[in-house]
């Protein structure tokens, strides 16, 4: 017993000396050093600094965020998403913790006599393409699964993603990351991307291939493609997947070198102009048979303008047969933080004002509108069918769902829930099957709680929800009307009754 005790003993002294050793050494290397000011100055414990800076990422969530205050999606939001996909109530207690006063907050205006739930009907399926793809695409659920390349999220998420949107029946957009088979696995309607790059259906010289266009076309889950000129986290940015993210399999699915950076041109060089844009929809869609549509922040608009004036022109079926309009505040991919802060409108700007374009430019019947960006919660997908989408989709209420906890490391390949890694160890976390259920479910009480605010606006489905639905709170402390903001307009620019 005495020799454990003097053993035990000698050992705590060594490593006590070790740690006093490792301090002096550190103290000289901060002392000396030029590079860190604070460091310098306070050698040792300036390093602490930069410690708890780090861990302040991680425990600002638990400890001292309210629930309404963290960004880009608060606490509140986030339980939502994830109540809603394991099946649990989302009903709260005790009043709403949201501020209601900020400028911009949507208020639903409920009817006296709310639709009876008798007489509630689900959104009906929209077609889209119809006049124009020889296989037009009825889409099922207003509610989808936005662009997540395979490379970007690993191979259990994009599994439980394609799963979980088979049980839901909406679809799931590829990204612009090519079809891997993991994708195709559960059955789900698929919205094949097509990005800068042409991953996925490129030839040996990076140029669109139409032979790989019309395999990927043969798969009858790929119900349409979407070409990508710009998303929300990095509009004038290509993507970025850093070389350690690029496996084997990626780089074959992609067609693109295993191990280094994939980086796709900030433009496609083939569409400069509305005119390239109208020639490259038709050929796809004359090569596919397939609806096309395009993916856009958008800035400028007057290009819209001149856009539908020449789908006009050329006659309707030239159009794109829909329009992805994205939110200009950032995404799901890394990108610099001024074109995250600073470049593109918000979605709150750019959906009524597309909705509008396209109106007055008569092609109200012909492109289906997409919204994307923030939309997480039953009242921002409301507010996005008030001012006009056709259809909401989102990538980061299902990355919520699939139980992301918003750590913010996505590009490091150190995701600790298993989305963004391609470690097998983190991965190991995330079960398909358990995943799929719970995408399945948060669709499923998206489209049930959307129905619900329809439903007390005295409507009986989501898609009849008009601007006159929603008031904005706006700087004098009233709220107004949506469709005061933004009167809904007629072709030849009339307002509409
Ligand atoms: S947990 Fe963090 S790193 Fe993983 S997907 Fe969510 S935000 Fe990205």
């Amino acid at each position: 017993m005495i020799d454990i005790f003097s053993g035990l003993s000698t050992l705590f002294i060594f490593v006590l000396g070790l740690a006093a050793l490792a301090i002096v050494v550190l103290f000289f290397i901060d002392r000396y050093q030029t590079a860190d000011t604070v460091r310098r100055n306070y050698p040792v414990i300036g390093r602490m600094r930069y410690i708890l800076s780090d861990l302040g990422e991680f425990f600002r969530q638990y400890f001292f965020a309210m629930d309404r205050e963290e960004m880009p999606f608060n606490r509140a939001q986030r339980d939502w998403v994830y109540d809603a996909a394991k099946h649990e109530s989302t009903n709260v207690a005790f009043g709403s913790t949201r501020n209601l006063e900020p400028v911009g907050t949507p208020i639903f205006v409920n009817c006296p006599w709310p639709t009876l739930e008798e007489d509630a009907v689900e959104a009906a399926p929209m077609r889209i393409g119809d006049g124009a793809a020889r296989i037009p695409y009825d889409a099922p659920s207003l509610f989808n699964i936005s662009g997540m390349s395979y490379g970007a999220i690993s191979v259990p998420a994009v599994r439980a993603l394609s799963n979980g949107a088979a049980m839901a029946k909406c679809w799931m957009n590829t990204g612009e990351g090519g079809l891997a088979p993991y994708h195709l696995e559960g059955g789900c309607d698929i919205v094949f991307q097509i990005g800068t790059a042409k991953y996925g259906v490129r030839d040996e010289d990076g140029k669109l291939s139409d032979d790989k266009l019309r395999e990927v076309a043969s798969h009858e889950q790929v119900r349409m493609f979407e070409i990508k000129l710009s998303q929300g986290a990095k509009p004038g940015k290509g993507g970025i997947l850093p070389a350690t993210k690029v496996n084997a399999e990626i780089a074959k699915i992609r067609g693109i070198p295993e191990g280094e950076d994939s980086i796709s041109p900030n433009r496609h060089p083939e569409i400069g102009s509305n005119a390239e844009l109208l020639d490259m929809i038709a050929h796809i869609r004359e090569v596919t048979g397939k609806p096309v549509g395009i993916k856009t922040v958008i800035g400028a608009y007057g290009w819209i303008e001149e856009l539908f004036e020449e789908i006009n022109a050329r006659g309707q079926e030239s159009a794109p047969d829909f329009i992805t309009v994205d939110g200009g505040d950032g995404g799901t991919g890394a990108a610099p933080l001024p074109l995250i802060d600073n470049v593109g409108l918000t979605l709150r700007e750019a959906l009524p004002m597309l909705v509008d374009l396209r109106d007055a430019g008569g092609l109200k019947d012909r492109i289906r509108i997409v919204a994307s960006g923030k939309l997480v919660t039953p009242s921002e997908v409301a507010w996005a069918l008030c001012a006009g989408a056709d259809f909401v989709i989102s990538a980061r209420g299902f990355m919520f769902a699939l139980g992301c906890i918003q750590a913010m490391k996505c590009n490091k390949n150190t995701c600790p829930t298993g989305i963004t890694t391609h470690d097998p160890a983190l991965q190991r976390g995330l079960d398909p099957a358990n995943k799929a259920v719970r995408v399945a479910n948060f669709v499923e009480q998206m489209r049930k709680e959307v129905g619900v605010i329809a439903h007390s606006c005295g409507v009986p489905e989501p898609r009849r929800l008009k601007r006159y639905h929603v008031r904005l709170v706006c700087p004098d402390g009233r709220s107004r009307p949506l469709d005061e903001l933004w009167p809904p307009v007629r072709p030849e620019g009339q307002v509409a009754a």
